[in-house]
């Protein structure tokens, strides 16, 4: 057998397991051994006088099942099953993880972990699918920066990146999932991943021949923490946006007198980018007297504006 089959055959069997993650009615038996070297979070949990170190049960509660048995799964083999769309039945080995309450102390049951080692590939036609399966991707993201398992990370941001890349998302689905991601994750990389995705729509959405409709209006609410990670995304959208229009210009023929004044407006909405940038890292009130706080603000990416979420005040840097 090869070392990955040994290591699947562990985690399917459920045998010499020392350890078990328990989520809802989910309960897997896992090792120790495999876990730790991989999560500084569960190895600190299972020492010293924490109540995991007595009771060998990881509580992941506070997860999906399915995320928690692709967590195992990634822990075992370095990958993990794709997930289905929406509407489409279970497969199969999916259930057998799936125990009652009570039924997970018996050590020497076969096949009590039982996971499919194929990973199904999704079909990604439909974009409202694309868009749950990256909500699943980000939930990997999630339960790997919790453990602090980065490989499970960055695996998980690499396949948001391709469906990102290989599905056509509208802005207000990936500013949904710019939103999703600040709520579920401390990664930065996947924000980066969205915005440069949302920068590449906005952008195209902005140009003249273009016939990309923007289906809502692009604007995201920005708390006014500057350090907190909603306004790392605002300030990534912004220099994604940025980054387009500085692609745009470059490509642009500076011999053609027709092209000049494409070329000027390139450089406009550059310069109004930098500036919303310098507006949102200097925005801690309203500038408009009549305004009371508390303060919030939200951003126009395509734009390049900051607005006061209470009164609409657009900053202008030189206010
Ligand atoms: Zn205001």
């Amino acid at each position: 057998m090869s070392p990955e089959e040994v290591l699947l055959k562990l985690l399917n069997s459920g045998g010499l397991s020392d350890l078990q993650f328990s989520c809802k009615d989910v309960k897997v038996k896992v090792h120790k051994a495999i876990v730790c070297i991989q999560s500084p979070v569960i190895r600190t949990a299972l020492q010293g006088n924490f109540k995991e170190a007595a009771s060998r049960v990881i509580d992941m509660d506070s997860f999906d099942p399915d995320v928690v048995r692709r967590f195992t799964e990634f822990l075992y083999t370095g990958d993990y099953e794709e997930f289905p769309a929406p509407d489409t039945p279970k497969a199969g080995p999916a259930a057998a993880t799936t125990k009652p309450e009570g039924d997970g102390e018996d050590q020497d049951k076969d096949s009590a972990n039982e996971i499919s080692s194929s990973n199904e590939s999704v079909a990604s036609g439909d974009s409202s699918d694309a868009e749950h399966i990256v909500s699943r991707h980000l939930l990997m993201n999630s339960i790997g920066d919790y453990y602090a398992v980065q490989d499970l990370v960055d695996l998980a941001n690499a396949k948001t990146q391709s469906l990102l890349s290989n599905s056509v998302f509208s802005v207000s689905a990936l500013l949904s999932l710019g939103e999703t991601a600040v709520k579920v994750t401390g990664d930065k990389d996947v924000l980066d991943i969205i915005a440069k995705a949302t920068g590449r729509v906005l952008a195209l959405a902005g140009d003249a021949e273009s016939e990309v409709d923007i289906d809502a209006d692009p604007e995201i609410d920005i708390m006014a923490r500057h350090e907190d990670l909603l306004s790392y995304f605002g300030l990534r959208l912004l220099a994604s946006c940025r980054r387009e229009y500085r692609i745009r210009k470059d490509s642009t023929d500076h011999e053609q007198w027709e092209d000049r004044r494409a070329i000027q407006q390139y450089e406009n909405r550059i310069a109004m980018h930098d500036r919303a940038v310098m507006n949102l890292l200097n925005a801690k009130q309203c500038r408009n007297q009549g305004c009371d706080p508390p303060y919030s603000f939200m951003i126009h990416p395509q734009k390049g504006e900051v607005i006061c979420r209470r009164c609409r005040w657009v900053f202008d840097l030189c206010c």
